[in-house]
């Protein structure tokens, strides 16, 4: 496979090769090249200018290309479905390799600008600050240039949003996909109950916790403490603010007492961010002050992928705040907004 750039007049092509009047190889596409050669046959009805018949030499050039390429691929990446994006009846989707959309210095997505070597070497704008003037392929000094076309592809290349099975219905461009992910609102929770494998958005976990398992969610106002009962060996307590947002108050026995502590529900930070106090009085001696308390300046967010586990904060009840009488603790809860 051959391709050509438009080229100004003034150029000429030479042996298949479009070159300048001095007789410098402008431009052969070698990445892109390669690109499609990972692409399956879909690809070949790219909207782009080429020609059907390559010569032996951009074979030969293509095939070291692709074995060089293959040994700086990083490892355990799959192939992708992505769609080439154009006028909507010439949108397109193929599968693809997707190390051919990896610089094959860094291993991060190409992004633009791109830039390329004078045999056709491509490497990412970070790559050629540090490189400067030697292509490490080619294993001499080069002169590089922006290669255009291939910015032009890899900002056509759209791959769906890997939480399209939560209801995201983006299409990013490769080089973009993480940083959506990182911040997608469609990323899982997951259910915090022993053997129970739910995973889904925030809102149809807490639909599930309340048909599935018949927890209650408490509904709490921010900036005002709230008294609740536990039973001592009770693992979870949802609490609902106003916002909706919900936050879960986990309870790990351990030898020496119960650990209390406060996680907000949710994939990422949330843009609203909450301080939490939790203390836990003798209810029966309560007046002489038994206590303990804690406070979390920042209620950290978890998906609860891994459960709930401590962190920073958490609170430990010495067994003589239990109830005798009930197994219960009885806990103060306040929750506050932090002004950002
Ligand atoms: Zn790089
Ligand atoms: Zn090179
Ligand atoms: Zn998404
Ligand atoms: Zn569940």
């Amino acid at each position: 496979m051959k391709i050509f750039q438009k080229v100004p007049q003034g150029y000429t092509s030479r042996q298949g090769k479009y070159t300048t009047t001095q007789g410098v190889p402008l431009f052969n596409h070698k990445a892109l090249i390669s690109m499609l050669s990972a692409t399956s046959e879909a690809a070949m009805s790219l909207p782009i200018k080429r020609r059907s018949s390559p010569t032996e030499e951009l074979e030969g050039e293509k095939e070291r290309s692709k074995m060089k390429l293959r040994s700086f691929m990083k490892p355990g990446k799959e192939q992708q479905e992505v769609v080439v994006l154009g006028r909507p009846d010439s949108e397109i989707s193929v599968r693809m390799d997707s190390n051919v959309l990896d610089c094959i210095i860094c291993f991060e997505p190409l992004k633009p600008p791109i830039f390329q070597c004078e045999v056709g070497h491509v490497v990412c704008s970070v790559c050629l600050s540090k490189i400067g003037e030697r292509c490490h392929m080619c294993c001499k000094t080069t002169r590089y240039r922006r290669c255009f076309a291939l910015e032009q592809f890899i900002d056509a290349i759209k791959v769906q949003c890997s939480n399209a099975k939560y209801g995201c219905n983006e299409f990013i461009a490769y080089y973009q996909k993480e940083k959506h992910e990182q911040e997608c609102i469609h990323v899982p929770c997951f259910c915090p109950e022993n053997g129970c494998s739910f995973e889904g958005s925030t809102r149809s976990l807490l639909d599930h916790l309340v048909t599935m398992h018949e927890w209650s969610p408490t509904n709490i106002k921010y900036n005002k403490a709230l008294r609740i009962s536990m039973a001592r060996d009770r693992r979870f307590t949802l609490f609902v603010g106003e916002d909706l947002s919900m936050f879960l108050l986990g309870n790990i026995l351990t030898d020496i007492g119960n650990a209390l502590t406060m996680v907000c529900i949710g994939p990422h930070d949330s843009e609203l961010s909450y301080s939490s106090k939790i203390s836990v009085v003798d209810r029966v001696a309560c007046e002489k002050g038994r206590f303990v308390f804690q406070m979390d300046p920042l209620v950290e967010s978890s998906s609860l992928s891994g459960g709930i586990k401590l962190g920073k904060f958490f609170l430990l009840v010495p067994p003589e705040l239990v109830d005798g009488s009930t197994g219960e603790l009885t806990i103060n809860v306040r929750i506050d907004k932090v002004n950002p």
